[in-house]
């Protein structure tokens, strides 16, 4: 759900000005600390009325100019004029006489902790003044505000500050331009998208002139530019904060077969959104299709967005498209994404590394251009017990992979393991050894992608094979091992 206007409202979120304005604190201790900086930082006249002021609220009345200590119990006359009160109380009844009074001298008033005596809460804040953001749950759960800020403070950039004070200045620029009421909002929609897109750098004056000739349709002789966004497994949560940017900020998206719907739904709601899937054995887009695709939409100025599973870097056919790109001097980003390996490792909680089991990690490949499996890997490092492999797009050549490592002399019993659909809710896996798991593999029929995992670290255990791994150090064989749990 977005915004509802229908829908009730707990209450109004208003940013009030305290610039000069009195602020009376009344409170019983130096619990009061906090709010009384958060009310000094808004430039508000703070008198703080307190009998047992420790260190804390000494030091910070000694350093902040606008902030009077006052060292006796409230009064209500101290209320007289105040334009906000705040009460942090130790007892209830105190707290109770102070929301009254402030009623009786028509204050709005807070008492912390005490949601029966408040008009208003303070909730959680992002700061990032003149940018503010404050978020309430009604008192229901002040750590869920708390996480909530958190995780706005994270998909913010980082100079967005910039942007807002920027704004500011321009606003009164803008008046010497002549700009008809439509047009003065496409500046400050093409501004907002700029500044959420760019926020990561402070804004030049170029900016200013770039966006006025965007705003009267000059912009369209610019190049427009591709970013090929990793868009991680499956798992939506899985995305980066970055990639989640540039899909707000897309004018175009094209995505993969295996990218999940709730990924696709981060992009900008204007933004057109084209499937490319591109699946073995399926009926698909051709590469040269959508690289041709991408440089003409790049041409006609837009950012376009090229969202991959997993990583792009990683069989991703990342490559074919940078060159074209390149070629066509479009400007190109790279955000990476979670590789399916490193999914699937996250979901069977197994480290791919560790110390004696699993000294190298590699991934390989097991569908060459035919279709087939390739044949020149160095099948010798896959036999290595201590080596843990993913075999990406390796279902279809399942048996003929497992025939080859054991001709080239792989412990039959060596852990494998096939996993389908990492991370995403209906993940399923087939545990097995390199000579059993083809057998196991084709009597399901799999049809969601799969990755085959094999190596000592992926035995389920672990234990077991880690000493009979010694074992064989020390006699030269290694016993068979029982892979059941
Ligand atoms: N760039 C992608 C891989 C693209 S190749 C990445 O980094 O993950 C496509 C292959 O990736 C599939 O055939 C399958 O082998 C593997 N794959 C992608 N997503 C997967 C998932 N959620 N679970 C298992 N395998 C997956």
């Amino acid at each position: 759900m977005s915004q509802n206007p229908a829908q009730g409202l707990t209450s109004l979120p208003v940013f009030f000005d305290l610039a000069g304005r009195r602020v009376v604190v009344a409170a019983s201790n130096d619990s009061a600390l906090w709010k009384t900086e958060l009310l000094y930082s808004t430039g508000a006249q703070v008198d703080l009325y307190c009998a047992a002021a420790g260190d804390g609220l000494n030091d910070l009345a000694a350093r902040s100019s606008g902030l009077q200590l006052i060292s006796r119990t409230w009064h209500p006359d101290d209320l007289l004029g105040a334009s906000l009160a705040i009460g942090v109380f130790e007892e209830a009844p105190e707290a109770e006489a102070f929301y009254k009074a402030a009623h009786r001298a028509g204050v709005p008033v807070n008492c912390a902790d005490r949601p029966a005596f408040c008009d208003f809460q303070i909730g959680a804040i992002v700061n990032r003044s003149p940018l503010v953001i404050g978020i309430s749950t009604h008192g229901a759960s002040p750590s869920l505000a708390r996480s909530i800020r958190g995780w706005l403070d994270a998909l913010l950039p980082r100079g967005i500050t910039h942007w807002v004070e920027a704004a500011a200045l321009w606003r009164a620029k803008l008046k010497s331009y002549d700009l008809a009421p439509k047009q003065r909002q496409t500046f400050w929609d093409l501004f907002a998208r700029r500044a959420l897109e760019s926020g990561n750098r402070v804004p030049e004056e170029c900016d200013l002139l770039e966006l006025l000739q965007e705003t009267e349709g000059k912009a369209y002789a610019a190049v427009g530019s591709v970013t090929l966004v990793g868009a991680g497994p499956g798992d939506p949560e899985l995305i980066t904060l970055k990639a989640q940017r540039a899909l707000h900020n897309a004018d175009v998206v094209l995505y993969d077969d295996l990218i999940a719907p709730g990924v696709i739904d981060m992009a900008r709601r204007e933004a057109v959104k084209i499937p490319v899937g591109k699946r073995g054995y399926k009926p698909s887009c051709r590469q040269d299709h959508i690289t041709a695709l991408l440089v003409k939409l790049a041409h006609e100025g837009k950012r376009v967005v090229r969202l991959k599973g997993g990583d792009p870097s990683i069989f991703g056919r990342a490559n074919e498209e940078i060159a074209a790109l390149r070629e066509a001097n479009i400007p190109i980003d790279i955000i990476p994404g979670v590789t399916a390996a490193l999914g699937a490792a996250a979901s069977l909680r197994v480290s791919l590394t560790e110390r004696d089991l699993s000294r190298r990690v590699q991934f390989i490949t097991a569908h060459a251009r035919d279709g087939k499996l390739p044949d020149d890997i160095d099948w010798r490092s896959i036999c290595d017990p201590r080596a843990a492999t993913v075999v990406y797009m390796g279902v279809r050549t399942l048996e003929a992979l497992s025939q080859r490592l054991l001709a080239e002399g792989i412990d039959p019993g060596a852990a494998a393991l096939l996993v389908e659909r990492a991370t995403w809710p209906d993940e399923h896996r087939v545990y097995g050894t390199i000579a059993d798991l083809p057998a196991k593999v084709a009597a399901i029929r799999p049809d969601g992608p799969c990755l085959v995992m094999i190596g000592a670290i992926f035995a389920q255990n672990r234990r077991a094979v880690s000493a009979a791994l010694s074992q064989k150090a020390v006699t030269g064989k290694i016993e068979t091992i029982d892979l059941r749990e």
